[in-house]
């Protein structure tokens, strides 16, 4: 019979082993296959992107936050052909896997369209989204970077820390036009 200190601790290691997850059976084994595998990921976010972001460019007012949004379409085009280079550097084949994170972020980017009238306070709504989305590629290429040099594949970090400093620049140029104008605007709107 056990006491009751020892059911305790027995209940412990089991509500543990009820949280651990077994790997699947392709799971990574190494920094080199978890960084193959994020690549896929931003692979295919950055695709999911550039199909959502026109649809952003129509539905934006402000000429500064249409414009941005139309730029940042060239951008991501040109992106994505750099993670084309990194797989090609890697000697990997180019694919994507679904990004659960981008595709919601796209998800609740079309939401804020319904939930907001056209104008400032849409364009605000934008802003927000596309701010949410940019965050997202910050810590994505980020993380990538930081893998690429330890894994010692250089070229891959300088493509990589190219397109960092991209979405840092469309971070920036999102919150100056928020705060240079559209908030401002939305704060009048009725
Ligand atoms: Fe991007
Ligand atoms: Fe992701
Ligand atoms: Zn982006
Ligand atoms: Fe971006």
């Amino acid at each position: 019979m056990k006491n009751s200190d020892q059911n305790k601790k027995d209940n412990q290691a089991e509500n543990k082993n009820a949280d651990f997850v077994q790997p699947a059976s392709d799971a990574a084994t190494n920094l080199q296959k978890l960084f193959v595998e994020s690549l896929k990921d931003i692979f295919w976010a950055e695709n999911a992107l550039l199909k959502a972001l026109p649809k952003m460019a129509s539905n934006a007012t402000d000429a500064s936050l249409k414009s941005s949004i139309k730029d940042h379409i060239a951008v991501t085009e040109n992106q994505i052909v750099r993670l084309e280079k990194v797989f090609e550097i890697l000697g990997e084949k180019a694919e994507g896997k679904k990004c659960a994170a981008m595709a919601g972020l796209i998800e609740e980017g079309n939401s804020i369209l319904e939930e907001t009238q056209p104008g400032a306070v849409r364009d605000a709504g934008i802003i927000a989204a596309s701010q949410k989305v940019e965050h997202y590629e910050i810590a994505t290429y980020g993380t990538l970077l930081a893998f690429a040099k330890t894994l010692g594949e250089n070229d891959a970090a300088k493509l990589l820390q190219q397109t960092l400093a991209e979405e840092i620049e469309a971070d920036k140029i999102l919150t100056d036009v928020a705060t240079a104008s559209v908030n401002a605007d939305a704060n009048e709107s009725n």
